[in-house]
């Protein structure tokens, strides 16, 4: 729902503060302004909706959930089963499957912003937020596809910008100097493109692990660089998801209990993972995603292929020349491609001058889950919980809840 009202080049009356304010093209907001319009933006604009509460949401791309629809391979499935996945007031159609495919996700979310009536204005890249404490609202200056600039005006801001806004590339040696093509996971979108050919997926979080699998099941050759270590688990455990079975043994038995649990089973199932090159962290799965958010890979397959030996593993990378990649311990092979599957991170310390909610370092909220989606001001962070799109839910309807409490008293 677009509830503002768009000024060009004129004076612009702030019903809140009654103070004037003069910018060459400027929207006043009379509503919450949302950045984003991932599925956090959408699960909050609903939330507000379904309590009487008009918003704007703002998005750089032109289309709603673009990490999905523009930056995720063909093969993607949602990681966790569907209802852990739906968004607050709309579940998962019963015919979809467990784990619905990218497509059907999309399809879900457009039916979601279609079934709130959401209109996200698009092609809005948001280049600064900053409080206004003289007149006690927030300015968002946005770029336009020309690079336009308009200013909106709004007593409260929602950050949605997601945890994965800008891809992580690391800087390797030599690897200016590499004579194949060098893509982030975010421009892979399927195998078939490197049939025949020896490929090195660099990162052995969820994205490398698929990706090496689609790159094999496409029968490229590929390899992959492990730099850390990493904690593997089942996809799922007897018929169960091993994430609802977890969530499911927290209610009862403390975090460590859990892991132990986890560790065994995972032993059983998946065989000694460190025989295959990839070293367990010391900390159990649950623990250390509480601790520094690291996902734990649900297999999907791909420990199979490193077994029988159709994907081959290397430790980090030390440098990169035009034909080989030489790895720390001193191997050395040719790749005909390198494909990055190193991440992604928040974007927020780029524009948002606020520097109490959201910590500089890492973009993310300075207080740990469940207290990072409040700040001062009428500002709020929305899907910041290293916990998708469950987390996102809680945030958008604790957001919805403390807006409205305030609502009526700026009508
Ligand atoms: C490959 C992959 C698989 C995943 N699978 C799952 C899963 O199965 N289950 C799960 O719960 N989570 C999963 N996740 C986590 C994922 O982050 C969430 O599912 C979900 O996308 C988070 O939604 P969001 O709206 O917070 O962020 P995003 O989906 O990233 O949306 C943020 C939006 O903000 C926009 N934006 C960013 N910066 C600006 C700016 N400056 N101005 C304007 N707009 C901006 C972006 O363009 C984007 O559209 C997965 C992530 C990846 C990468």
């Amino acid at each position: 729902m677009d509830c503002s009202k768009e000024v060009e080049g004129k004076r612009v009356h702030d019903p809140f503060n009654k103070s004037m304010a003069m910018v060459s093209k400027s929207v006043w907001v009379p509503c919450p302004v949302i950045i984003g319009a991932g599925p956090s933006g959408l699960a909050t604009a609903a939330c507000l909706k379904q309590r009487g509460i008009p918003s704007l949401i703002l998005e750089r791309a032109n289309c709603i959930a673009s990490l999905w629809q523009l930056k995720t391979y063909d093969r993607l499935r949602l990681h966790l089963p569907k209802q852990f996945c739906q968004l607050p007031f709309l579940p998962f159609p019963d015919s979809f499957p467990t784990y619905p495919t990218k497509k059907q996700f999309m399809a879900y979310l457009e039916s979601y912003k279609e079934h709130f009536g959401l209109e996200p204005v698009f092609n809005r890249t948001v280049v600064s937020a900053e409080f206004d404490h003289r007149c006690g609202v927030w300015r968002v200056k946005t770029s336009g596809l020309k690079e336009e600039e308009t200013e909106y005006v709004s007593r409260f801001l929602i950050v949605a910008t997601g945890e994965n806004a800008d891809e992580v590339v690391p800087k390797i040696d030599g690897m200016d100097d590499f004579g194949g093509p060098i893509l982030h996971s975010s421009s892979y979108k399927s195998g078939r493109l490197f049939r025949g050919k020896d490929v090195l997926v660099v990162g052995c979080g969820n994205s490398g692990m698929e990706v090496s699998l689609d790159l094999c099941n496409c029968d490229a050759r590929p390899s992959l660089a492990v730099r850390g270590s990493v904690h593997v688990l089942p996809h799922e455990i007897l018929g169960r998801s091993t994430f609802g079975l977890s969530m499911w043994l927290l209610k009862w038995f403390p975090v460590r209990l859990v892991d132990l649990f986890l560790l065994f089973v995972s032993r059983f199932m998946l065989g000694d993972t460190e025989k295959l090159g990839l070293h367990r962290p010391k900390i159990g799965p649950l623990e250390l995603k509480g601790r520094s958010g690291k996902t734990p890979v649900l297999d999907v397959g791909t420990l199979a292929k490193i077994r029988s030996g159709h994907i081959k593993v290397y430790p980090g990378i030390k440098r990169i020349s035009y034909h080989a990649t030489e790895f720390v311990d001193g191997t050395k092979e040719n790749f005909d491609a390198i494909i990055l599957a190193t991440g992604y991170k928040s974007n927020v310390p780029q524009w948002l001058k606020d520097k109490d909610l959201f910590s500089e370092k890492d973009g993310m909220p300075r207080e740990p889950f469940p207290n990072g989606w409040k700040g001062e001001s009428g500002l709020y962070a929305v899907g910041f919980t290293k916990r998708g799109l469950l987390g996102a839910s809680f945030d958008a309807k604790k957001i919805a809840e403390d807006i409205a409490l305030q609502w009526k008293v700026y009508q």
